[in-house]
Order: C-alpha cells, then sequence, then structure tokens
C-alpha cells in the first residue's frame, strides 16, 4: 500500500504524512502476518499477492523532499528540466544511512557490462537470473514507476532513495509493488523474467541520479552481492552524455546473443564460442578492463589533487583513499608514490 498518497481521501482531510491504520487497509486483505522484523507486517490478499506493511518507515519516509520533487509516476524520465550541465561537479552520496540498509537486486555474474555497444550505450548491466526468481529493492525508496513500459524495458520498476538516486528493474516477469509504496532494501519488489525486448530470461538494472545513468559496478560488486562504499563520491564525468536520449530500451547487447549461442548437441556455449563471437572492438574494451583492473600507482607531482588524480584515471577519491588508508584531507607529498587501483 501507498500509505501516504494512496488514500487521498484520507491524505486530503488528515495531514499529508497521514498514515492509515492497519485496520483501514482494503477489504480484500485476508490476513497479516508477522515477520523477523518487528517494523514489518505482511498483509496478504485475495488475490494470492502480498504487501508489505510498515507504518514507521513509510511515516520517516514520507516528508523527505526528495519523494516530493520531480515526482512523476507516468514517464521514465522525471527530471526533464534538469540539464547535465547543470549538476555540480561531485555529489556525496550517502548510501547507507539511517534510513536503511543494503541488498544486491540479484546475486550474478554480469552478462553484459555497463557501456558503449556502437553508436548506442548500454544504460546498465544485464544479470542472468531464472524466471520467477526474486528481485530485491537494492535500499530503501518509494517506488516512482511499476508499468508494463512499451520501449523494451518490458514490466519495469523504478525506485526512487532517499539520496536522490534511482535503481530500475527491467524484464521482470511480474511486479510486486505499485507507484508510491514504500520498500525497504531487500524487499522482493518483483520476480525474473523476459518480457520487453528481450530474448532470455535477465534482470537489466541500472542506477540513475536526476535521470543520468551511470556504471552500477562503480557501486555493487554483483558477483559478490556486496556494497563496494558506505558514501560514494558521485562525478558529474561518471554520466554518459547519452542518458536520456531515448526510453526505447536498446537490447544489442552480448546477452541474448551469447545465451542463444549453442552448439550442436544443444550445450551452452564455450568460452571459446563466446571469444570467437564478440567483435574485436569488444575484445579490445575487454583487454581494457582487464588492464584497469590491475595495479597502478602515480608519482605526486606538484599541484596534484584528489579529485584531479582521480579523474586522471578514471577511478573514485574514495577509492584512492582507500587504498591507501588516507583520507580526504590527507595532505599529498611530492614524489611519493599511491596506488591509484
Ligand atoms: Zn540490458
Amino acid at each position: 500500500m501507498a500509505l501516504c498518497n494512496y488514500y487521498d481521501g484520507i491524505a486530503q482531510r488528515r495531514s499529508v504524512n497521514y498514515v492509515p491504520k492497519l485496520e483501514e487497509l482494503p477489504k480484500i486483505a485476508l490476513d497479516t502476518l508477522d515477520t523477523s522484523d518487528p517494523e514489518t507486517k505482511l498483509v496478504l490478499f485475495s488475490n494470492n499477492t502480498f504487501r508489505y506493511f510498515r507504518p514507521e518507515l513509510e511515516a520517516k519516509l514520507c516528508s523527505l523532499q526528495v519523494f516530493q520533487e520531480h515526482w512523476d509516476t507516468t514517464q521514465v524520465f522525471a527530471y526533464k528540466s534538469v540539464e547535465l550541465k547543470d549538476l555540480p561537479e561531485i555529489t556525496d552520496l550517502k548510501l547507507i544511512s539511517d534510513y536503511g540498509d543494503f541488498r544486491a537486486p540479484f546475486v550474478a555474474k554480469i552478462r553484459s557490462h555497463y557501456g558503449p555497444r556502437g553508436r548506442r550505450n548500454h544504460n546498465g548491466v544485464d544479470l542472468p537470473l531464472k524466471t520467477g526468481e526474486p528481485v530485491y529493492a537494492t535500499f530503501d525508496g518509494k517506488v516512482r514507476y511499476s508499468t508494463y513500459n512499451s520501449g523494451g524495458f518490458g514490466n519495469l520498476i523504478i525506485v526512487r532513495h532517499p539520496n536522490g538516486l534511482e535503481t530500475w528493474y527491467a524484464h521482470l516477469s511480474r511486479r510486486n509493488v505499485n507507484v508510491n509504496e514504500y520498500v525497504k532494501a531487500g524487499d522482493v519488489i518483483g520476480y525474473g523474467g523476459s518480457t520487453g525486448r528481450s530474448t532470455g530470461p535477465h534482470l537489466h538494472f541500472e542506477v540513475r541520479y536526476c535521470d543520468q545513468t551511470f556504471d552500477p559496478e562503480r557501486l555493487f560488486a554483483f558477483e559478490e552481492g556486496e556494497l563496494k562504499y558506505q558514501t560514494f563520491a558521485l562525478e558529474r564525468s561518471f554520466f554518459s552524455i547519452r542518458s536520456r536520449e531515448t526510453d526505447q530500451l536498446e537490447e544489442y547487447d552480448d546477452f541474448e546473443n551469447i545465451a542463444s549461442l549453442k552448439d550442436e548437441d544443444g550445450e551452452e556455449a564455450s568460452a571459446e564460442d563466446i571469444l570467437a563471437y564478440l567483435s574485436a572492438e569488444e575484445k579490445a574494451k575487454r583487454e581494457e578492463e582487464y588492464r584497469k583492473s590491475q595495479e597502478l600507482y602515480h608519482t605526486i607531482k606538484r599541484g596534484d589533487m584528489l579529485g584531479t588524480i582521480s579523474r586522471k584515471y578514471g577511478v573514485t577519491i574514495d577509492q584512492i583513499c582507500r587504498l591507501n588508508n588516507i583520507s580526504r584531507n590527507t595532505t599529498l607529498q611530492i614524489n611519493k608514490r599511491i596506488r591509484v587501483r
């Protein structure tokens, strides 16, 4: 239930922060179950669906501005009046705060990474899954968009979080939440599938800030199901200039093609098959990624600052601090070698 906005009548009669009592839920609710979290109850409905019910969380998040401004539940892009150039060069995002926890949307090895695909951009990562496997809300937040998207995303859910980040979950077989509902990290918001422009079950997952995409792998280690930082310095240079070019999802990523590469016995494609398939451009990109993943050092020169070094190597300031066990305020010593990767 979108407890803040669901009962328009109630909300108008009382304050906007009014949270309805359990007994005011629709009559079709069959039963309410306790969960291991004392603040969370499950409401079971006659149509075999369930909803989370948590008045405390909703009362806490209801009044935040981030859930009121640029709040559009009908379109994928909600910040059309905000240009890329209007965004600050660096935005510090608290990923973990008193607003809650983290859970990976789905734990898997990425099949298709974020980045350019020919003349277009793959705006998220593709995680292979089986149809029907649960997909989780990554952080606490409010559902901004939940519908079947004819642009190619299929069943798409967009959740906005208290720090302004939005997470996108596409190709779901079923959506378990409606717009204006509040969710907690780890809530099952939907189930994996292959709806929309997709030829095999996978989760297409994006993170956006003011409609702008950046690589979700900057935040998450998907294979481990872990969050990389508590606070993240989101740099404007991370955003793709093609972020808002289209709301048509172009699945020309490798996922479907590799998934459909089968040998004559019907076995899955081998590593060699896949490598043979990949274009030279794609191979070069992967080699570049591999090279980037190797350790790299920088020798401090006069005038160097953490910001300039981080931009030069395309890494975050947090990463440099962590690798060298220094803080953002540490004075850099000329000629000292610091690790950037
Ligand atoms: Zn994708």
